[in-house]
């Protein structure tokens, strides 16, 4: 089809008027030039993914002069696109951050894998809408086959929906509207027509360590924080499934959510979930799980024991943009009942027609109407590290996790969490000497860790989620952070 447009765009500037020629051969500049503009700008990417193991990782910024590069006021005139991509090289420079990099080590972020980059530059190029079967019928097909590979590497049965959504904050939303779909329906509410003025009451039951999203998705649902019951967690920040007991039986008669995890923000820790999920179903619950980053545990034969009896829960939320190492935003909504993560989310308008019996899919599964094709780049990254390559990511982050705890604990640091997973908890004394030394780390360079708080302790976090991290990484981050901290 390009090639026929072409041979007509010649046959007509051969026989057509002067304006029309001169426009016709501004098109063809044009397209040349949209080949110097997208090889311009993939040139900076990759130049700069190649200084990664070198550039500090991150440092003091200069916040006002990074805004003043932004800042200008805006061009009355259009400008040259080429001109366009450089000065947003140049004045994005100090302000961008090496998570990317092989010695990041906070947020539980990953850096985004080599072909699952280049496959997110094509859904851009292609400019693809994954709204429905009409508008990108190849992101619907790269959205299916890749949500198959995810639930097989997850442990998630085939028959769940799968929603591409912006990441795990939207995963809980998309899981807890279709839990609150259901247990309403169940109670003989039409929650879609009614709304939840008058409805009948629904419990939502949530380790005392959840993650924070759980709760802004409860107030984005109507639902609200304060119908949140709070379960104890355990000695490594998962829920005690003793007291999941006692609360599930101290109001059997109400209709519940439980809100499980597979991979305490802190910690690293998952939940038993075989038996929260037997619980929660016990008393005619939905149990859904936060498994943002924990949840790849079950891609692993090692750590697969981790998140064990994750395949009976209701509603699952998971990440590709932190342990996948795909390019933000990407997360995945999973449900056991495809027809209420429809209902709950979906939408009919007069121009939408299922005439043709195409099934389900795109944005019926999550809360956006038109959003970015995010199927193609996990279905690269899927592609690209293949089923082994994801356990050993997996194996490796969870190994390098170790060998930094085993490094600070030799040099006589307090490691407070259970290692099980890629998250480890630092003590450098008490909380103002941790604070110093997490800001002094952040400082220099080398690496890049947050702080927390957990059980009332300042504590350095680490994560390691990135597939280009290696053990020489970790020791030079080990051998800086040991530096900085007897220097404080
Ligand atoms: C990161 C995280 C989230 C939120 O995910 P986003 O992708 O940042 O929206 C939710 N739950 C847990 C356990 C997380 O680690």
């Amino acid at each position: 089809m390009h090639v026929e447009a072409r041979k007509a765009d010649c046959e007509d500037a051969a026989f057509g008027a002067p304006g029309v020629r001169r426009g016709l051969a501004r098109g063809r500049a044009a397209e040349d030039e949209l080949t110097k503009i997208f090889q311009h700008a993939a040139e900076h990417a990759a130049a700069y993914r190649r200084s990664l193991s070198e550039r500090p990782v991150a440092g003091p910024v200069d916040h006002a002069a990074l805004r003043a590069a932004f800042s200008r006021p805006l061009n009355r005139s259009p400008a040259d696109p080429l001109t366009v991509v450089d000065e947003l090289v140049a004045a994005a420079e100090t302000g961008v951050v090496a998570t990317a990099g092989p010695r990041f080590f906070g947020f539980v972020v990953g850096g985004a894998l080599p072909a699952a980059t280049a496959a997110e530059i094509l859904a851009a190029g292609w400019d693809q809408n994954a709204f429905n079967a009409a508008l990108s019928p190849a992101a619907l097909a790269a959205e299916e086959a890749a949500g198959g590979w995810l639930k097989d590497l997850l442990g998630i049965p085939a028959t769940a929906s799968t929603g591409f959504v912006t990441g795990g904050q939207a995963a809980n939303t998309a899981g807890l509207a279709a839990a609150r779909q259901h247990l309403l329906t169940g109670a003989g509410w039409d929650l879609g027509r009614l709304g939840l003025g008058g409805a009948p009451r629904l419990r939502v039951v949530a380790g005392e360590e959840r993650h924070a999203t759980v709760d802004r998705s409860l107030r984005l649902l109507g639902l609200g924080t304060d119908c949140l019951e709070t379960v104890r967690a355990d000695g490594r920040g998962a829920l005690d499934t003793d007291d999941l007991r006692r609360v599930l039986a101290s109001d059997p008669g109400t209709p519940a959510i439980v809100c499980t995890q597979a991979g305490n923000v802190n910690t690293g820790a998952c939940d038993d979930l075989r038996t929260a999920c037997d619980l929660t179903h016990a008393h005619g619950g939905w149990a859904h799980v936060d498994g943002a980053f924990g949840l790849w545990a079950a891609a692993s034969p090692a750590t697969r024991p981790l998140v064990d009896g994750a395949e009976l829960a209701d509603s699952w939320a998971c990440d590709g943009h932190k342990w996948l190492n795909v390019p933000y935003d990407c997360g995945y909504a999973f449900c056991s009942r495809p027809a209420v993560h429809a209902e709950a989310l979906s939408y009919t308008a007069s121009y939408l027609t299922r005439a043709d019996g195409t099934p389900a899919g795109g944005a019926d599964y999550t809360a956006e109407s038109s959003r970015r094709a995010r199927g193609f780049a996990t279905w690269a990254a899927l592609r690209e590290l293949g089923r082994d390559g994801v356990a050993e990511l997996v194996d490796r982050c969870c190994s390098l996790a170790r060998r930094f705890a085993d490094g600070l604990s030799a040099a006589g640091f307090e490691v407070v969490n259970d290692v099980t997973l890629n998250q480890v908890l630092v003590s450098f004394g008490d909380d103002a000497r941790t604070d110093h030394v997490v800001r002094a780390v952040q400082n220099d360079g080398t690496c890049w860790m947050g702080a927390t708080t957990w059980r009332g302790r300042r504590l350095m976090r680490i994560s390691v989620s990135g597939h280009t991290t290696t053990e020489a990484d970790v020791d030079q981050s080990i051998a800086a952070i040991v530096r900085l901290a007897r220097a404080a």
